[in-house]
């Protein structure tokens, strides 16, 4: 079975922090819709330190209640840096709504938000984000992936499969022939 995969890439060598980004996302996800514009709602946020001219993207992604001990790390230049490398918390670049911050949070109600690839009816081309980044530095792709068909079994089909494992098919064949002829 194949599945549509929808991927944001992110190229931080093209990201010149203009957080148009921000802006558009934040527009297309308020209620209703571009009524307001505020970066607090943006599912996707910008980290800057425009002294060292680094300028990452992070999409909201997840939501936990508990603070992880992840560190999240990105390729920037050749090498390996989290946000610590600029002055900030080690964890800058996570896109979690955690306890620790106040990122990626509805700001009236402090619900956790994420990026939903801006799903609507009809769909759109390419996300908002996506749209008005002018420099390219986010890119959209689908990509169709193979994964298995999930079959949903029921209660008796999973015991009779059971059986089967443990015994062997033909064992609970002739289990089977032998209580029907008892029956009769
Ligand atoms: S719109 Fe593009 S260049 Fe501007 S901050 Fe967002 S990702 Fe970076
Ligand atoms: S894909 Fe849509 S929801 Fe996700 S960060 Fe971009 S604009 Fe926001």
């Amino acid at each position: 079975m194949k599945r549509k995969v929808k991927i944001i890439k992110i190229d931080l060598d093209k990201c010149m922090g203009c957080r148009a980004c921000e802006v558009a996302c934040a527009a297309f996800h308020s209620n209703p819709k571009y009524a307001s514009v505020n970066p607090a709602r943006s599912r996707i946020q910008v980290f800057r330190n425009e002294l060292k001219n680094v300028f990452v993207p992070v999409k909201g992604s997840f939501y936990t209640a508990a603070e992880c001990a992840g560190r999240p790390l990105y390729m920037i230049g050749e090498k390996m840096q989290s946000g610590y490398e600029y002055g900030e918390s080690v964890c800058s670049f996570c896109g979690a709504a955690c306890p620790s911050r106040d990122l990626f949070k509805e700001p009236d109600s402090g619900l956790p938000i994420k990026c939903d690839m801006c799903e609507t009816e009809p769909p759109l081309d390419e996300p908002m984000c996506v749209k008005w980044c002018l420099v390219d530095a986010l890119t959209y792709e689908e990509r169709e992936e193979e994964v298995e068909e999930e079959v949903k079994l029921e209660e008796l089909d999973i015991g009779i499969q059971a059986m089967v494992d443990k015994y062997g098919l033909e064992k609970v064949l002739d289990t089977v022939a032998r209580m029907t002829q008892k029956e009769e």
